[in-house]
This record gives structure tokens, sequence and C-alpha cells, in this order.
């Protein structure tokens, strides 16, 4: 049997022992597997297809055996949850995006949504998605335009757990100018010599390989500042001269670590390289509407996991003789919040279904666009939901056991990356309204 046949036979077997799965007797039904969020789903699940609940019925019974008790172990320890990517790697559901040909599951990206959806959801927060988000979608870039060298030397690697990936991109002196990134990859007689510097670089410490976004020209030698830029796949070989990081401090998500790199004449070798020389731009291109929804879903599983705990909180709460959520001063953010989630996911799964469409029917800018407000509207809902979230817990939404103020924390991530909510109406200023470019 042929690579792709095995390949498709698995995938089949995936689908259909989860599809009997999601008969009670077999195996908990989701809401029942999600081991410590409210007992109600709360999301309104008509609409979805078969394999985006199949995929939700058998990511969210992975995530049952990390309870919320691990992530906040995790967050106050700054630990990383290794066990809990071996979990998922385990069942292969690290390839859910890649193609099958790769030994990916070869699903779209209203799987891959999902999945991260569900993640969050779970109680892991973005701490979770964090843990495994580079390698689903940092690989996307590398599947299409990778060597058969580098694709049968990393992909099933990183399907397998074995290796982990991080995304570097984000530089401290260029920020969302990522155009003008400075960090410089010069031609060697075997290679390249890097030297740079990148920031923000989640799970560096504990990834052995980079998807870097360099420069092979000064920017003062190209025409555009879209020119000049390389993608590369390196190791991160910390024995090697020129390679140095630094862990980040920072307010959520601290289970896995974020870093800022420095490069100085670090070596790679020439076949690191992915796609064409200077081609950089339009290879990164690639992964970003997906990364966009893939940040989509993360934010609105933490927003729709806060509203559980704060739904459930309102009705068991009593003070001055009833449930403070029979108070409308309480009961009405909440439901005020719902709606914003679920108008959130209408657009997000609205964008993953033009994104995964792929047949040139859709024109690029308005699947751009579909997923950039997805990840703006998605963002801003679970920002709502766990605010209102933490102050409907009172007092007690302050507390680590309650984990709303875990999600209240991470819940500024996708506000910010990987791109800022500011950037992201400036695009549909210019883009929608035609209006003149701000910046
Ligand atoms: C937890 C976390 C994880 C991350 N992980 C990664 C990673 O793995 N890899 C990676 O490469 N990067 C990563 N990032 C970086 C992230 O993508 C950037 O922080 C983000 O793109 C914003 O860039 P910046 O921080 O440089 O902000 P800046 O560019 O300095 O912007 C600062 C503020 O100014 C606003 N602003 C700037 N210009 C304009 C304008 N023209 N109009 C309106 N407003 C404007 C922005 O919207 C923002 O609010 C991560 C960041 C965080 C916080």
């Amino acid at each position: 049997m042929s690579r792709p046949q095995w390949q498709g036979l698995l995938r089949a077997q995936w689908i259909s022992s989860f599809r009997m799965a999601r008969t009670p007797s077999r195996v908990p039904s989701a809401r029942v597997a999600f081991s410590t969020s409210a007992c109600r789903e709360l999301m309104e699940m008509t609409g979805f297809t078969e394999e985006q609940l199949t995929v939700r019925e058998a990511i969210s019974h992975i995530c049952s055996k990390f309870p919320n008790t691990f992530w906040q172990e995790r967050d106050q320890q700054e630990k990383d949850p290794k066990e809990f990517h071996a979990a998922l790697a385990k069942d292969g559901w690290l390839g859910i995006a890649l193609p099958e040909s790769l030994g990916g599951a070869g699903l779209g990206v209203s799987e891959a949504t999902m999945m991260m959806q569900t993640i969050t959801q779970s109680g892991a927060g973005m701490a979770g998605a964090q843990a495994i988000h580079a390698n689903v979608y940092a690989t996307q870039p590398l599947a299409k335009f990778g060597t058969k060298e580098q694709l049968e030397t990393t992909i099933p690697n990183i399907i397998n757990g074995t290796c982990r990936i991080c995304f570097g991109v984000t530089e401290p002196n260029t920020g969302l100018e990522t155009l003008k990134l400075k960090t410089l990859a010069t031609k060697t007689t075997d290679g390249y010599s890097v030297t740079g510097q990148k920031i923000w670089i989640t799970c560096a410490q504990v990834a052995s390989k980079m998807i870097l976004l360099a420069r092979t020209t000064p920017l003062e030698e190209v025409m555009k500042s879209s020119e000049g830029l390389s993608m590369f796949c390196i190791d991160l070989n910390r024995d090697n001269p020129g390679l140095d990081m630094r862990k980040i401090k920072k307010m959520g998500g601290r289970a896995v670590d974020a870093n800022e790199v420095f490069f100085d004449n670090y070596q790679i070798p020439a076949n690191a390289l992915i796609g064409e020389e200077n081609q950089g731009f339009k290879i990164i291109l690639h992964g970003m509407n997906a990364e966009r929804c893939l940040l989509a879903g993360e934010a609105l599983g933490l927003g729709y996991a806060a509203l559980e705990k704060a739904s459930q909180y309102a009705k068991d709460r009593v003070v001055f003789g009833r449930p403070i959520g029979q108070n409308q001063g309480v009961a009405h953010p909440l439901a005020d919040a719902y709606m914003k989630l679920e108008a959130a996911k209408l657009a997000t799964y609205h964008a993953t279904r033009l994104y995964d469409t792929n047949d040139g029917s859709v024109p690029f800018q308005s699947i751009g666009v579909a997923c950039n407000s997805a990840k703006y509207l998605a963002a801003e809902a679970a920002f709502t939901a766990c605010e209102r979230a933490v102050l409907a817990h009172g007092g007690m939404g302050y507390a680590m056991e309650y984990d709303v103020e875990r999600y209240f924390r991470e819940c500024l991530v996708p506000r910010i990356a990987p791109v800022s909510r500011e950037m992201i109406l400036n695009y549909v200023s210019e883009k929608v309204l035609e209006l003149p470019r701000s910046y």
C-alpha cells in the first residue's frame, strides 16, 4: 500500500473511530470530557461539519487528562507543558493541517482552528495553544516551499513530536514594520552567517528548529522593503558559537517561554533556505491568514471558558439571599459577552471556510479581510468575556484557583499578536473602505 493510501486509511480510521466514540456508551461526550470546565457546553454547536465535531471530541478527550490544576501549576512554576505536546503528537494531531503525503492528516484550517479553540477552551488556555501553535502553522510554508530533503528530514519529526519548532520574525527595533527587519543572513562558501536579534520568540527554549525570516539583501540595496527577505528552517544548536537566548518574564501564558534570541555570525548550511533566496516575504504570506484564524479560534476558546466559569459561579454564589446571577447587573454583561462570542465564532469559521476553499474562487483580499476581521473580533470578544468573568467572581476572580484571572492575563495575547488591533483596523480602513493609508 502506498504511503498516501496508508495515510488516508489512518485518517479514515481516526474519523470513524471518533465518530463511533460519539455515542455516549463508549467515550464521554465533549462536555463531560472537559475535566474542569463548567458542566455545560455554552457554545452553540449547530453548523459545524462532522469533521470539526470529530476533532473537537477527540481533542477534548486528550485535554481532559490535563485538568486546570495542571495548567495553574505550570503557569506558577513557569514549566513547559511537554507532556501535553507529547500527548497531541502521540495521536498525530500536530500534523492536522499538513498534507497526507508528508504524514499529516490533510485536514484544513477549519479543523485546525477548531482544534486550537478546543485546547484553550479546555482550561489549557493560551499556554496550551502556544505550546503547539507554531508546529501547526509555521510548518505550512515549509510544507509548501520546502525541498524534498527538508520535508523528509523535518516534517515527520515535527508531527511525531521529537522536534519542536519556533517562529522567528519579530525584531526589537522594527516591531510591526516587519519588512524593515534587519537580521542579516550573509552568504558564505557553504551556507550563511546570521547576525541580528529576534524578540518574543515563543518556545525557543524547547525548540530544536526555528523558521527564521532574515534579510539576504540589506535594506539599503533593495527597491522595495518586501524584497531581499529569505526564509530559513534552521537548527537551534546551542553548543555552536553565535547563538544566545534570554527568557522574557511575562504577564500570562507563563508555562511557555518567550525569548530574545541573539545571532552573532551564527553559521547555517545552504540547505536551510526555504524556497528561493530573496522570496521570503511571498513565502511567509502563505502562513499569515492561517495564523490569524488559529489565533481567532484560540481567543474564542478562552472567552467561552471564562464565560462558562462565570455563568456557573453566578448560579452558585448566593449574596443578599439570592444567586448573584439573578441580578441583571451581573447577568446582562454575561449575556452580552455570549452574543459577542457567538458573532465572533461565525466570523471565524466563515474565514476558515474561505481560506480552505482553495480553488481560486475567493479573491485573496476577501480571504485576508475575513481572516483579519475574525482575529480582531474574536480577540475583542474574548477580552470582554474574560474581564466580565473576573468581575462576576468578585474577589474570587482574583484568586488563582478560579482560573479566570489566568484567562484574563492570557486574553491580551490575541489582541497584540501576531498583528495588533490597530494594524487590523488600518488594513480594513485601507483595503475595504479605500481610505488613504495612515502610516
Ligand atoms: C506572548 C507573545 C508571543 C509572541 N510570539 C511570537 C513568536 O513566536 N514569534 C514572533 O516572531 N513574534 C512573536 N510575538 C511578537 C508579536 O507578534 C508582536 O509583539 C506584535 O506583532 C506587535 O509588535 P511589537 O510588539 O513590536 O509592537 P510595535 O510595533 O512596537 O507597536 C506598539 C503599539 O503601537 C501600535 N502601532 C504601531 N504602528 C502603528 C500604526 N501605524 N498605526 C496604529 N498603531 C500603530 C501597535 O498597534 C501597538 O499597539 C509574540 C508576542 C507576544 C506578546
